[in-house]
């Protein structure tokens, strides 16, 4: 098969002849309609992840139709067409038992410990306990971006955040998984402020609903968010996941506010300085948010389904797999959710 492939880390991104995958005995392998390009997918390029092995194919953030199956799996055959939460839950242990396999203990996550979707097949393991069935009618596309930026923002405004109808939300970093938090958060009837450097997102970040937008690079972003929801936000989110962004979140929030952590901040890119005083004084709760386990996708998909989340909306590009390198290497240079069609359309 044809994968995009890198041998060092920030080195060459090539589409290359590879092996095809093989299912593990529970696992399958899904032949990929398309792959979204994610910033945890430039973190792996970059080096900040531990668990990546060169040389390496990078992606995670998929949807396609089963093309074989291990002899141990049970839900599904070939010719379903699925998407996977990019954490890979294995189903037995103590969190997985708890609904909670997004912090699985013995998780796989293709792209990252394994070969991944910028490539023609996949291979995914625990089918069982993984795979989400594509409602019919979702374009492969549109559904790419469920298997990691608009689960991971609709479970931390909606299940870790537990946003209300008429709170103000504050979004700092208006890439996809921002934009995506933007469009849930007004969706459950939160008022949102949008934050980023670049005026193309933020105008992405208006589009999606966001009431108020504030330049991220302003000197004093936290007070401007203040200014802008009378005293701070109820819930804010680092949606970028930088030293600034962290920090301008927490300090963004007023009294009782939670701030969730949504984009990663590998120790390679430096540590945040935690305003501990402000959560005492405050009593701000800080809280993480990784992915979405298969068990809670129902919820999110019956919304879409109904049109009241549009994911589709998000997506500015599709690409072909020649093309794939050169925007992962851009990432973040250009609003929106650029997607890619490893097989061709
Ligand atoms: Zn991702
Ligand atoms: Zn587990």
């Amino acid at each position: 098969m044809r994968a995009l492939v890198f041998e060092s880390f920030g080195g060459p991104l090539e589409v290359r002849e590879v092996p095809d995958p093989r299912p593990a005995p529970a696992g399958v392998v899904v032949r990929v309609e398309a792959s979204g390009i994610c910033r945890s997918d430039w973190h792996a390029w970059s080096g900040h992840d531990p668990d990546v092995v060169l040389p390496h194919v990078p992606g995670h953030e998929l949807a396609g139709t089963v093309a074989a199956a291990g002899p141990e799996v049970r839900r599904w055959a070939v010719g379903d067409r699925v998407t996977v939460p990019f954490v890979c839950a294995c189903g037995r242990c103590a969190p997985c038992r708890e609904g909670n396999g997004q912090v699985c203990l013995n998780q796989t996550q293709p792209g990252f410990t394994h070969w991944g979707s910028l490539a023609e097949s996949v291979a995914l393991d625990a089918a069982d306990v993984n795979l989400v069935a594509l409602p019919e009618g979702l374009p492969a596309t549109t559904a790419a971006s469920l298997g990691c930026r608009f689960a991971t923002a609709f479970r931390a405004l909606t299940g870790v955040g537990r946003v209300r109808p008429g709170e103000w939300v504050a979004v700092h970093g208006c890439g996809g998984v921002g934009l995506s938090a933007v469009q849930v958060a007004v969706a459950a009837g939160a008022r949102v402020v949008a934050v980023d450097v670049a005026p193309g997102a933020l105008d992405h970040a208006r589009r999606m609903g966001a009431e108020h937008v504030v330049d991220g690079a302003a000197p004093d972003v936290p007070a401007a968010v203040a200014a802008l929801t009378g005293g701070g936000a109820h819930l804010s989110l680092d949606a970028l996941g930088s030293v600034g962004t962290c920090t301008n979140s927490i300090r963004s929030l007023r009294p009782r506010g939670r701030h969730v952590q949504v984009g990663l901040l590998p120790p390679a890119t430096g540590r945040p300085e935690i305003p501990m005083e402000l959560v005492i004084a405050r009593e701000l709760a800080v809280l993480g948010s990784h992915g979405m386990a298969a068990g809670d996708y129902p919820a999110m998909l019956s919304l879409i389904s109904a049109g009241r989340l549009r994911p589709d909306l998000l997506v500015t590009r599709e690409l072909g797999l020649d093309d794939a390198g050169a925007a992962l290497a851009a990432v973040g240079r250009a609003p929106g959710i650029a997607v890619v069609r490893p097989c061709g359309t």
